[in-house]
């Protein structure tokens, strides 16, 4: 997620874009920075200054859609500037999202032996914390890049390939890249997916490109414009369980943020497509497939834990794993963490009664290491850590620290830290935590 992940010819191709475009309306760019998942322009005519920003487009509050892109600003937007920005969103309208940096010591899941790529940014839905973009490390939005990239973790010592996206199953050559990775010598490939497309609805249906559109809402400074494509047109082959069949992963990992069509609709944010989000999901655990449940615990599914647990119970056939993790504080997560993101010690004891519930209820649970809630916060979480090997050993990657306090602590050869962002926003709390390590 660090600006280092934008390739440097990705960003000076959108320096001299953004400069033309600016002079086409008198204005000149000052600077071109990356932050996050936003490229921040700082644009300047005479004494108006203009903050302005382009990113892909996810569908998220923005000022225009171009193409792959979404443009907006930050502050006021001083008279005349409009004009600008119109010009930004033209100039791109035809500018495919860049390529970062992508290879294969990034890609790398960061201390393990597991690649994962994201074969498109596309989606079918909008969650409130998707983490998916352009400057993502580890895009390979075609075959030859992704083989690429596979065939270069391999000589790393990358032996599971884990399929991410967007939505990958919109990929149609997810069955040519999982023959690869065999030939290479992955031992275990997973798909990760919403399962939408693998509903009733979906299931024989080719889905649609993502449709993206110029446009404005007169008088919001950041408004929201929804764009809508439903992934259900057209009907030629082959389906989604038809390109999930060729894939053969060994293991589907299922994204699944909620029991009813209501939770649904708040966390990914498509309304219409809830009720195909269950149904894709009841269907990928009724089939063949060994399927793992991950759920995203943030502030719209918190309360919703208990009856997520015992809908999975009710199933026919239970998945080998419900793995919970905390909502990472990056991506659209960042952008709406006030509304999303929870501070560790409201969600622990939530995420620790439905871990409980679940193994009783005869479903293995786990916290995911990565992307979970220290468990100096509640030490009683610990017995439902991610397993530690020696091909999994925990690193504290950058985007997380440790803090004085670990110094002492019995778990952290376990623990890869909190997020620098978590304690930007709730440091207090870890500050109320200044005991000894349970
Ligand atoms: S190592 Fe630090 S953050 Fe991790 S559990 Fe121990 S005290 Fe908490």
């Amino acid at each position: 997620m660090s600006p280092a992940n934008l390739a440097p010819e990705a960003l000076a191709e959108l320096r001299s874009l953004a400069r033309n475009a600016a002079r086409s309306t008198g204005f000149e760019l000052d600077s071109i920075d990356v932050e996050g998942d936003r490229v921040l322009l700082s644009l300047r005519k005479g004494t108006v200054s203009v903050a302005a920003w382009l990113r892909a487009s996810t569908g998220e509050a923005c000022f225009a859609r171009a193409g792959a892109w979404s443009v907006g600003y930050r502050g006021d937007l001083p008279p005349g500037a409009d004009e600008l920005l119109r010009a930004l969103a033209s100039a791109l309208e035809h500018h495919p999202a860049p390529r970062p940096d992508c290879s294969a010591d990034v890609a790398l899941v960061y201390g393990t032996d597991q690649l994962e790529i994201r074969v498109t940014l596309a989606c079918n839905e909008h969650c409130v914390f998707c983490n998916s973009w352009f400057g993502a490390s580890n895009l390979a939005t075609d075959l030859p890049s992704a083989v690429l990239l596979a065939s270069q973790a391999r000589t790393r010592g990358a032996r599971k390939l884990v399929i991410s996206g967007g939505e990958p199953l919109l990929v149609r050559w997810l069955p040519e890249l999982a023959r690869e990775a065999r030939r290479m010598g992955f031992s275990h490939i997973c798909l990760q997916t919403n399962a939408v497309l693998l509903s009733r609805r979906g299931r024989q249906a080719q889905p649609a490109p993502i449709t993206s559109q110029t446009h404005r809402t007169p008088g919001a400074s950041e408004a929201t414009q929804s764009v809508s494509s439903h992934p259900f047109q057209g009907s030629s082959s082959p389906t989604p369980w038809d390109l999930l069949r060729a894939t053969a992963p060994d293991e589907v990992l299922v994204s699944a943020h909620g029991s009813t069509a209501k939770v649904l609709a708040s966390v990914t944010r498509r309304p219409k497509l809830a009720t195909d989000h269950l149904d894709g999901m009841k269907r990928l655990l009724a089939s063949d497939f060994q399927v793992v449940v991950n759920f995203v615990v943030c502030r719209q599914n918190l309360a919703d834990l208990p009856r997520f647990v015992r809908m999975l119970a009710r199933q026919p056939r239970r998945p080998s794993l419900l793995a919970l993790s905390f909502v990472a504080p990056m991506g659209l997560a960042w952008d709406n963490r006030h509304d999303t993101i929870p501070r560790y010690a409201e969600a622990a004891p939530a995420v620790l009664s439905a871990l409980r519930l679940s193994r009783s209820l005869g479903i293995p649970g786990v916290l995911s290491e990565y992307c979970a809630i220290p468990t100096c916060v509640l030490p009683d979480l610990r017995e439902f850590a991610d397993p530690a090997d020696e091909l999994r050993p925990i690193h504290v990657p950058p985007d997380k620290t440790l803090l004085p306090r670990c110094e002492p602590c019995p778990w952290k050869p376990r623990c890869s830290g909190v997020f620098r962002r978590y304690l930007e926003m709730y440091g207090d709390e870890i500050q109320l935590l200044d005991t000894p390590c349970p």
